[in-house]
């Protein structure tokens, strides 16, 4: 494959992601795995994996490296990214992490428990009309303007000297100022309110550290907060599937990872039929 495009994409570096990765590397398909950085996985803040077999007593930490080992001794390629928009178009899916687009005949979900934040007032209304979700991807575009940086993960730091780096003049709020803020506009965004004050701005980036499968798709089936899927792990759009925790509950290393396979299966079932 080139550097961007694979026959199955999976998003998501978790026990999920990797099993699924595993066996889609497995069955001859080519793969990338794409997400956040897997230490920021829940896995990693386990002290002692109690109930995965053969596993006893060791770390959370310890079992992601051991997985991520497993992924470079065979090969498949991982890239660190925040994963920000998918698009479906021709049978394919362009997958935008950062500022690189890659594209895959069929994805695997596998971002773990989705996060239940509610979306900032005005943010899903002027998505793409001045309010962005990454800062790397579209800071260009407010290059010598105010922009406010709603920081409600812990990349609001970095990313603020990123557009200030480039030019922007940056307000930056942190994850207790930026809850409550409301972002204002009718056509495109031109203020935000935060604690009160109304700041006159022409961009505003609300940053979290991972962007939900639900606001990723739109269209997406869900179930009880969940993605919803059949028994073999397909989710609501062709092409589609996921796995691991934001399936549903129990939330355990052992669903996930035995639901990364079948969803790989089913992925490469799915493309075997496609391409008949
Ligand atoms: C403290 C603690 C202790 C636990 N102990 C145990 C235990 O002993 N035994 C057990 O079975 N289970 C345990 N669990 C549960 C276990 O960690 C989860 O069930 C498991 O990690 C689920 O794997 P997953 O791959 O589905 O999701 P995750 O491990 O959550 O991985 C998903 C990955 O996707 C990334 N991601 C999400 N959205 C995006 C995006 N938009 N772009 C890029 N990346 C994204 C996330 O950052 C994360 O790295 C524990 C959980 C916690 C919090």
């Amino acid at each position: 494959m080139d550097g961007s495009a694979c026959d199955i994409l999976i998003l998501g570096a978790g026990p999920a992601g990797i099993s699924a990765a595993l066996t889609a590397h497995a069955r001859g398909r080519t793969v990338l795995v794409l997400g956040a950085d897997p230490m920021a996985s829940p896995l990693a803040r386990a002290e002692r994996i109690g109930n995965y077999p053969g596993l006893a007593g060791m770390s959370g930490r310890d079992l992601l490296s051991a997985m991520l080992g497993d992924l470079e001794r065979a090969g498949i390629k991982r890239v660190t990214g925040r994963v920000t928009g998918v698009v479906s178009f021709g049978g394919r899916f362009m997958v935008s992490a950062e500022q690189d687009v890659y594209q895959a005949g069929a994805l695997i979900l596998a971002m773990g428990a989705q996060q239940r934040a509610k979306p900032i007032p005005g943010e899903t209304e002027l998505l793409g009309r001045g309010v962005s979700w990454c800062a790397t991807c579209d800071g260009m575009l407010y290059r010598g303007k105010r922009v406010a940086v709603l920081s409600l993960g812990g990349e609001g730091e970095r990313d603020a000297a990123f557009l200030r780096s480039i030019g922007c003049d940056v307000l930056c709020f942190d994850p207790t100022q930026a809850k409550n803020a409301q972002i204002e506009g009718t056509d495109r965004v031109t203020a935000v309110t935060v604690g009160g004050k109304k700041h006159a701005v022409a961009g505003v980036f609300v940053l979290r550290d991972t962007v939900a499968a639900s606001a990723l798709l739109p269209g997406l089936a869900m179930r009880d907060g969940h993605v919803a899927v059949d028994g073999d792990m397909a989710a609501s759009i062709p092409g589609v599937f996921a796995a691991g925790d934001c399936v549903g509950r129990p939330y355990q290393i052992a669903r996930a990872v035995g639901q990364g396979n079948t969803a790989a299966l089913a992925a490469d079932g799915y493309l075997k039929e496609r391409d008949k």
